[in-house]
């Protein structure tokens, strides 16, 4: 299919062309007819999947359609019509709020539409000068937004399409009371899209409740992961993880590597680890201001910057096309930020490598994140950094209160389909090692401490295994 098919007009074909686009991604082909059509639409996709276009096209399409309906009509009342948003477009974070307008800007270049994107962290000032003027589209953060309802500087009386961008992750963030409070400001008739990459029983319900008799478009299956994506496990102590780090750089040239971390400062003590060892880098997370934040995005993507150490929230709305590798200094302990984290590698059709430095502590999140995957991920031990840790340190059995698990029934101690998997608990007596780990014999590489052993990463990209037993799976 090509994007002429569509029933785009030649506005926007003309900017898509410029972006380099000759076909649209299976998103694109089957949500845009059901936007232009006016209807609901209910979509289940990924970031990297074409999602932001598949709705900024038709959406561009339908204001500049009714834009020349109301100019040629041209009386004062349709002109104050256009000074307050058309369309709303709800993002969990400034990143994505900032993409996303970025996008609209990009593909609406020859329509005359105009765009804002209004998100916590910046100066509020810029945002109301632009506000008065009049804009078409407002992209926003709904922390910022609810800001604005309440000092009476954004109308939203005239909003003809409501659009939730990644819907589960505003859940995730606690966002769905500013939604509902947000969506009750909206006139009752509307279009109405949601776009999510899982759909979770809450993000349903909030679908039931938003969504007319929508359209049902998926592209991914339910929580795959980016099928393009090799991931690859080392098991390594914590406390060696910065030298893994350091020499997974060294020994494989790496010069773009998005790295995540759990907690803020953790990502902050890393960056400067790895820009102390020659490595330079940024870290990125919410208590950076939206400058800083912006700044170290540019000299990531521009090559500056060899790695960007983010948290979970702070790399949301990530775009970078072709982005290589993705390392997880640390795994998430929600199992679809996992799958989050990943899906910046392997963008729109490109390979990606996501490798993860797993301690014994995260033994727990590595199973609930297999179990979202339906499989195992290879894991290795890498030669010169073997762990020594043979027991989890006790306070690592449970992840923190306020967030929830991805994982499914909730008993993390059973394995569907895995049934003679040994499993370990938390910390009872048998989550140490055996007999082996004490002699200094070697060890095979298992995957989630406590399964069968796996084989070594695919191709160079990982470490090499220290050893295997005899019947060991190998690539
Ligand atoms: P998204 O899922 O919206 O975050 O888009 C992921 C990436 O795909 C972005 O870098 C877009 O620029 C790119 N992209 C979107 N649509 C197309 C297309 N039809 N052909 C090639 N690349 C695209």
């Amino acid at each position: 299919m090509q994007f002429t098919e569509l029933g785009l007009s030649p506005e926007l074909l003309r900017a898509i062309g410029e972006q380099g686009y000759t076909t649209p991604t299976p998103i694109q082909a089957q949500a845009i007819p059901h936007v232009l059509s006016g209807r609901d639409l209910e979509a289940l996709a990924q970031t990297g999947t074409g999602k932001t276009a598949a709705f900024v096209l038709p959406l561009l399409q339908r204001l500049t359609a009714a834009s020349t309906a109301t100019d040629a009509a041209n009386t004062p009342l349709q002109r104050i019509k256009h000074t307050a948003p058309r369309a709303l477009v709800l993002v969990p974070t400034r990143e994505l709020a900032q993409q996303v307008e970025d996008s609209v800007r990009a593909y609406g270049k020859y329509t005359g539409i105009r765009s804002l994107a209004i998100y916590g962290g910046v100066s509020i000032n810029p945002q109301l000068q632009t506000l008065r003027r009049g804009v078409d589209i407002l992209v926003a953060t709904p922390g910022r937004l609810l800001d604005h309802i309440s000092q009476r500087t954004v109308d939203l009386s005239k909003v003809t399409t409501l659009i939730l961008d990644e819907a589960d992750r505003m859940f995730d963030m606690g966002f769905i009371r500013d939604i509902r409070k947000i969506i009750e400001r909206l006139p009752r008739e509307r279009q109405n899209l949601m776009f999510s990459a899982t759909f979770a029983a809450e993000v349903r319900e909030l679908a039931h409740t938003v969504l007319k008799n929508p359209a049902l478009v998926e592209v991914a299956r339910r929580n795959t992961a980016a099928e393009l994506v090799t991931q690859s496990v080392i098991r390594v102590d914590q406390a060696q993880k910065k030298d893994v780090l350091l020499h997974l750089f060294e020994t494989h040239g790496w010069h773009q590597v998005l790295v995540f971390c759990r907690t803020k400062h953790g990502a902050d003590a890393l960056a400067k680890r790895l820009d102390q060892s020659g490595i330079r880098s940024a870290a990125l997370h919410g208590n950076k201001s939206q400058n800083a934040r912006a700044r170290a995005l540019a000299d990531f993507k521009s090559g500056k910057l060899a790695a960007l150490v983010a948290t979970d929230i702070a790399a949301r709305g990530i775009d970078i096309d072709a982005l290589p590798q993705v390392v997880n200094f640390e795994l998430p302990h929600v199992p679809e930020d996992y799958i989050h984290r990943i899906g910046r590698t392997g963008r729109a059709g490109a390979s990606g490598i996501a490798l993860s430095l797993v301690s014994i502590d995260e033994r727990i999140q590595l199973r609930d994140i297999e179990r979202l995957l339906k499989r195992e991920i290879e894991s290795s031990i890498l030669p010169g950094f073997e762990p020594q840790q043979t027991r989890p340190t006790p306070s690592s059995a449970k992840p923190p209160m306020g967030r929830r698990s991805g994982a499914p029934g909730g008993n993390s101690n059973s394995r569907p389909g895995n049934a003679n998997r040994p499993s370990r608990g938390a910390s009872g007596p048998s989550s140490g090692r055996s007999a082996n780990d004490r002699t200094g014999a070697p060890r095979p590489a298992r995957s989630g401490f406590g399964g069968k052993p796996s084989g070594a990463p695919r191709g160079d990209r990982g470490a090499k295994p220290a050893s295997h037993h005899s019947g060991q799976r190998h690539q």
